[in-house]
């Protein structure tokens, strides 16, 4: 299947989950995960019309975003090391897996150095496996009120990974508890703007975290499928 054709499906299965909950599919914004192809195929994405790009591990990511630097939207959507910080911050646009005050304030003051205020979601780990990076919820309001004094940092939303489950249905409760999180949070008025954005939902369970109000779904096998690349 085509580049094209692959995202005219998602396109299709996103607006049709938005009907069934009576949604604007303008509100669902797709992230391509670029990251199990190879930087020739992220840029036929790009140019087959996917404009936001995700990855997960620099300097794996270095080529891709050499060859499309302003021709797309950058996530930094993996578990980020202190170490990588000074190399990611200003080439991506998006992180959205900000897990743990340290790492926060790394980029705050990389962000300080470059003038920029880099937009972010805080990460939960609603699921609760142990194998999951992220805030337990009940950490989730003093995490954000501790970011938000951060002034490189500018909170967008959650983000949060379900547990991979055959049946998509099974993680509803952990995008319906996202979501809960984020209503909780921003009632708390901890922040000068509210928490509008929910990262979640990936390729086996994106029309249910649509469902329960994902605006950014990251979408890699589904979109852009896998090939065997090096490294
Ligand atoms: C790999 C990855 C995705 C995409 O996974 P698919 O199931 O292939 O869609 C989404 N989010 C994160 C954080 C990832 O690491």
């Amino acid at each position: 299947m085509s580049l094209e054709q692959r995202l005219k499906d998602v396109e299709r299965r996103i607006a049709d989950a938005c009907a069934r909950c009576g949604r604007d599919p303008g509100s669902v914004n797709v992230v391509a995960v670029t990251k199990y192809v190879s930087a020739n195929t992220a840029r036929l994405a790009v140019e087959a019309g996917m404009r936001h790009i995700g990855e997960n591990r620099w300097p794996a990511a270095e080529e891709k975003w050499r060859l499309l630097e302003g021709k797309a939207v950058f996530h930094y959507i993996g578990s980020l090391q202190s170490r990588k910080v000074k190399d990611v911050v200003g080439k991506f646009d998006y992180i959205h897996s900000i897990d743990r005050l340290s790492l926060a304030e790394e980029i705050h003051k990389r962000a300080e150095a470059l003038g920029i205020r880099v937009p972010c979601f805080l990460q939960a780990n609603v699921s609760g496996e142990d194998s999951k990076h992220g805030l337990a919820p009940d950490e989730m309001s003093a995490f954000v009120g501790a970011v938000g004094k951060l002034k490189g940092i500018r909170p967008v939303g959650l983000m949060t990974m379900a547990q991979i489950a055959d049946d998509a249905e099974a993680t509803r409760p952990v995008f319906r508890g996202l979501r809960t999180l984020r209503d909780e949070i921003n009632g708390l008025r901890l922040l000068d703007e509210p928490l509008t954005e929910l990262s979640m939902g990936m390729s086996g369970d994106f029309e249910v975290a649509i469902e329960e109000g994902a605006t950014w779904v990251r979408l890699g096998s589904v979109l852009v499928g896998h090939e065997e690349i090096e490294g």
